[in-house]
């Protein structure tokens, strides 16, 4: 890629000095490291160290500007079973395909992020409970329709289970929205999965 950064910007820019051409190289490699040190690695969602700060400033612009704000922290359900019967091949293929899912139906500002293992956790600015519950919902109904199918596997009735929470303005803190979501959840767990909490 070294070549093709260079070309590209001697082209558009008519770089001639060599070290002026290093400098933007080893400028271009470290923004690459930063970005890929947000983002997790199988999904290409931002992962957690990307997501605290970023949950920290939007509550305090939450609170400040006294837009809604919600969170919504969503585990798939017998996830270790996909593993123990297709293997984690297949299984890393679930959780890319949940990601696109999530991905391709979340609004440009809201951030998508991979929280752990099979846990996603999404932050959704300018909205309130009821929307981000129908979003959850959603979310929720496109997974269980969309069957999982890769070269010779074929996986029906993958669910998973949310638990969505909103801001309480006055003293919530960023930590305590994410465990209020994380509660709001694994009730979703005990009721049975493949629901929505909120
Ligand atoms: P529950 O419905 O209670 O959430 O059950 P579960 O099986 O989804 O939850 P459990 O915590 O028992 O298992 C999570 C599994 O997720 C176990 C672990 O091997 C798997 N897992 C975590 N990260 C990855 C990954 O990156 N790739 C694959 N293939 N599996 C993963
Ligand atoms: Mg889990
Ligand atoms: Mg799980």
């Amino acid at each position: 890629h070294h070549c093709a950064f260079f070309r590209h910007h001697e082209a558009r820019l008519g770089i001639a000095s060599r070290a002026h051409y290093h400098a933007l190289t080893v400028r271009h490699e470290l923004e690459q490291t930063r970005e890929a040190a947000l983002r997790d690695g199988l999904t290409g969602l931002y992962n957690r160290a990307y997501l605290n700060p970023v949950l920290e400033k939007l509550v305090a612009l939450s609170k400040r500007n006294g837009a809604p704000l919600c969170v919504a922290m969503i585990d798939l359900d017998h996830f270790k079973q996909v593993n123990d019967t297709h293997g984690h091949i297949v299984g890393d293929a679930v959780l890319t395909q949940l990601a696109r899912l999530i991905r391709s139906s979340v609004r440009a500002s809201d951030i998508a992020c991979r929280y752990g293992g099979e846990e996603f956790c999404l932050i959704l600015p300018n909205t309130a409970i009821a929307e981000a519950r129908a979003k959850a919902d959603a979310l929720l109904r496109a997974w269980r329709t969309a069957s999982f199918v890769a070269k010779d596997v074929s996986i029906d009735s993958l669910t998973f289970s949310a638990g969505v929470a909103e801001l309480q303005q006055a003293d919530e803190s960023a930590l305590a929205l994410l465990r209020r979501a994380d509660e709001l959840l694994y009730r979703a767990k005990n009721e049975g999965r493949n629901r929505v909490h909120g």
